[in-house]
């Protein structure tokens, strides 16, 4: 036996079997919004049953031989909450924070969405709890690597596709499809989405979150006669979300006054130079904003991002950030949801009380999941679209699928949340149905 192996057998890293912190805050929320649509649309207590437990969840021990010899164990899962309308659909995130129950509500999160904009996906979630700001790029790699073998039996191209979410990215994305095409001895590019292009990824796939988040904050301007021009934003998180829906905003106008990430905010009342701070980050070796000056900017910490004196508000990082302590303090008259689930209910409840208007997750972040499956679509084909075809077809889809939700909601007269959800869960009971799981 090799050396390496005889010393890590008995010296595990502790950090590696940490138990799984009791959290459910995100399930719940999920959960609470489900059984608030199903009452409001008098669901059938059977579907709603079906509706209320992921189909599948898998949770996986993924060894990995670190840098210095020795072999951390890490969690990984993949949860599918929902194959009613199609294959599964969710991205993989590597996170601290990642466990059972968060997987399982960002799983159901990604089957009311692809229901809300009309996509042919059912909803899953996948991710390893680990720090990669911590790790090299090659125990990254090597623990993508295992983690996605180890996921392989329920994965694939018309079951389960995989795509990028928090701290991972096309590169990753292209370690997935290298392992799965070693493991079956044929290529298999269709296996994930937010792949690199000349792997097979769609062109306008990194910023298509970003674009979507920028459409629909637009298009409810619009509905509010208010003028992109005099609109001031901050947004929470300058990752793959957050920076493009900044850069894509302040292109049409808007005025970006504050952003943050992990390393703290910046805010500038006559507006921030985005094209100078996307040139910082993008030198930066963590691409932060930290270390970042100039003259008028301010730096700010993310709660006083949150409760800046701003017309639009996009949370973009990471769930639960507007919470019952800071929602009274909340001073933007819109919410846009670039994370997933940014929003506790509490909060959501606080915010409505207060009149401001919060675009849900489920439909404001869309943007990614739709040109992933035109990614997909793309690689079933093998013929490639261009730019321009990618965005006209995604702006189609957004200002549609806002639309019916806005509408949809005004007849309601309930929050576009619950809209959305309605909207959501009618279809995917409606397919539940259809398929006869229930008699
Ligand atoms: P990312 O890793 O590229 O960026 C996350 C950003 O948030 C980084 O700038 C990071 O520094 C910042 N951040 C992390 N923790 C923070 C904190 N506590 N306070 C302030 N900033 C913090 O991730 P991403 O892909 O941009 O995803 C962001 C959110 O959008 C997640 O909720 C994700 O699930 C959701 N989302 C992503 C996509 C996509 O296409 N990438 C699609 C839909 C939804």
């Amino acid at each position: 036996m090799e050396k390496w192996v005889e010393e890590a057998v008995v010296k595990p890293r502790p950090s590696s079997v940490v138990a799984e912190p009791p959290k459910q805050g995100l399930w719940d929320t999920v959960l609470t919004q489900l059984d608030e649509a199903a009452q409001r649309l008098k669901l059938d207590p059977g579907i709603h049953a079906i509706l209320r437990q992921p189909e599948r969840e898998l949770t996986v021990a993924v060894p990995v031989v670190m840098d210095d010899g020795q072999i951390e164990v890490f969690t990984g899962y993949r949860v599918q909450h929902s194959s009613a309308r199609g294959p599964c659909k969710g991205g993989i995130r590597y996170h601290p924070d990642v466990h059972l129950s968060e997987i399982r509500a960002l799983a159901a999160l990604m089957t009311w969405k692809c229901a809300v904009v009309g996509i042919p996906y059912g909803g899953a979630k996948g991710g390893v709890r680990c720090d990669p700001r911590q790790m090299s790029q090659g125990e990254i790699r090597r623990m993508t690597r295992r983690y996605t073998a180890m996921i392989m039996p329920i994965i694939g191209s018309k079951r389960d596709i995989p795509a990028p979410d928090v701290n991972t990215n096309a590169e990753i994305m292209a370690w997935i499809v290298d392992t799965v095409s070693m493991l079956e001895r044929k290529t298999v590019i269709d296996i994930v989405t937010g792949k690199p292009i000349p792997l097979g990824g769609s062109v306008g796939r990194k910023a298509a979150t970003g674009l979507g988040v920028a459409i629909v904050t637009s298009e409810l301007l619009k509905r509010k006669r208010r003028k992109l021009s005099e609109t001031t934003v901050a947004v929470q998180g300058y990752g793959n979300v957050g920076s493009a829906a900044a850069t894509i905003l302040h292109q049409m106008g808007c005025k970006i006054v504050a952003v943050s990430d992990i390393s703290g905010g910046l805010y500038a009342p006559q507006g921030l130079d985005i094209a100078s701070i996307n040139q910082h980050v993008a030198a930066h070796p963590q691409r932060l904003l930290e270390g970042y000056e100039a003259s008028g900017v301010e730096k700010i910490s993310n709660d006083e991002l949150l409760t800046s004196d701003v017309d639009v508000l996009i949370p973009a990082a990471i769930e639960a950030q507007i919470r019952a302590d800071n929602a009274p303090y909340i001073q933007a008259k819109v919410i846009v949801e670039g994370a997933n689930g940014p929003t506790t209910r509490e909060a959501d409840e606080i915010l409505h009380d207060r009149g401001i208007i919060v675009v849900p997750d489920i439909l404001a972040n869309a943007g990614g999941v739709v040109v992933s499956y035109f990614e997909w679509v793309q690689n079933l084909q093998c013929f490639y679209w261009d730019e321009a075809k990618v965005k006209r077809n995604l702006k189609r889809i957004m200002v549609r699928s806002f639309k019916e939700v806005w509408d949809f909601s005004q007849e309601q007269q309930e929050p576009l949340r619950l809209g959305a959800y309605m909207l959501a869960v009618d279809k995917v009971a409606n397919a539940v149905r259809s398929r006869g799981t229930f008699p």
